[in-house]
């Protein structure tokens, strides 16, 4: 039986059919960035599949209790009953919803680069800084979905940096890849608009470019550091647009993560990866937890 499995984040909701052996059948998907109403449109889509299980992957907060979600970067959805709705559409189908990152470190552990693992952080590092867990084998949620929103996290309480959730100095303010770009705009860097970019003139030797990453990717030492240090778990998988530029960004990162993590006394060893399914990991993650919920 194919799952129907759901991945609603920023700028698109992908919605993908997904066979046995977890491959995507068929994807379409539907913008979430227009600042008009969603769901009309996407309930619209979703009646041309036929399903008995649904798996959804939702940007945070969201809350698993109530079924509700309230993406931070899709105002119209602020509590949004997504799992009633679907519900509605598919009434004998089993639902099941997770976090996006939670979704993109499942998928990492049973397929990518987390096999066999028991215990990991799975991290995205694009526009935003998300993470996501798996603790003895099975997804771990924390109580309402948002464990290991880390991105949030503050790592600077007296930094001047204000958060777009309210919060200073969060890791997301240093580390996501729009704001890298900003601070090597502030240190007088002066080309494209975009991380890729700012890749491409620090493997041009733009000193200013350089020390952006640089920073940027110390932020996210620190913060995955806190997060090892709260759970005392040893595997990280990476990936996420950032994280795709190469050497350039993991090079500086990984000789500021393991500055960081000798101090904890017993990171020494931490095996890190790169993630290995990229773009459609969101979805699968979510097909395997509407598999794994029908146990
Ligand atoms: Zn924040």
């Amino acid at each position: 039986m194919k799952t129907l499995a759901l991945d609603i984040g920023a700028t698109k909701i992908a919605i993908a059919t997904v066979g046995a052996d977890h491959q995507i059948l068929e994807r379409v998907q539907v913008p979430s960035n227009t600042g008009e109403s969603i769901w009309p449109v996407l309930k619209e889509r979703l009646q041309t599949f036929k399903t008995e299980r649904i798996g959804i992957a939702s940007a945070g907060p969201i809350d698993r209790v109530e079924g509700t979600i309230s993406p931070v970067n899709i105002p119209q959805w602020r509590k949004f009953p997504i799992v009633a709705e679907i519900k509605r559409i598919f009434p004998t189908a089993s639902v099941g919803l997770l976090g996006d990152c939670t979704a993109v470190a499942l998928a990492e552990n049973r397929l990518g680069a987390g096999v066999g693992v028991s215990n990991m952080l799975g991290v995205v590092v694009s526009t935003g800084i998300g993470g996501g867990l798996v603790l003895n084998g099975k997804a771990f949620h924390g109580e309402t979905g948002n464990a290991a929103l880390f991105g949030h996290h503050s790592i600077g309480f007296n930094s001047e940096i204000l958060c777009d959730c309210g919060r200073t100095g969060c890791l997301e303010t240093f580390a996501r890849g729009p704001k890298m770009v900003e601070y090597a705009r502030h240190l007088g860097w002066t080309g494209g608009s975009d991380f890729i970019s700012l890749a491409e003139s620090a493997r041009n030797g733009d000193a200013r470019a350089i020390a952006a990453i640089d920073s940027g990717s110390l932020a996210l030492a620190v913060g995955i550091t806190n997060v090892l240090t709260i759970l005392d778990i040893h595997t990280v998988v990476i990936g996420g647009g950032v994280s795709f530029a190469g050497p350039i960004y993991w090079d500086p990162f990984l000789k500021h993560f393991a500055a960081e993590r000798l101090h904890a006394g017993f990171l020494d060893h931490v095996d890190i990866f790169p993630a290995k399914l990229q773009a459609d990991a969101g979805l699968i993650g979510a097909s395997i937890f509407a598999h794994e919920l029908e146990g």
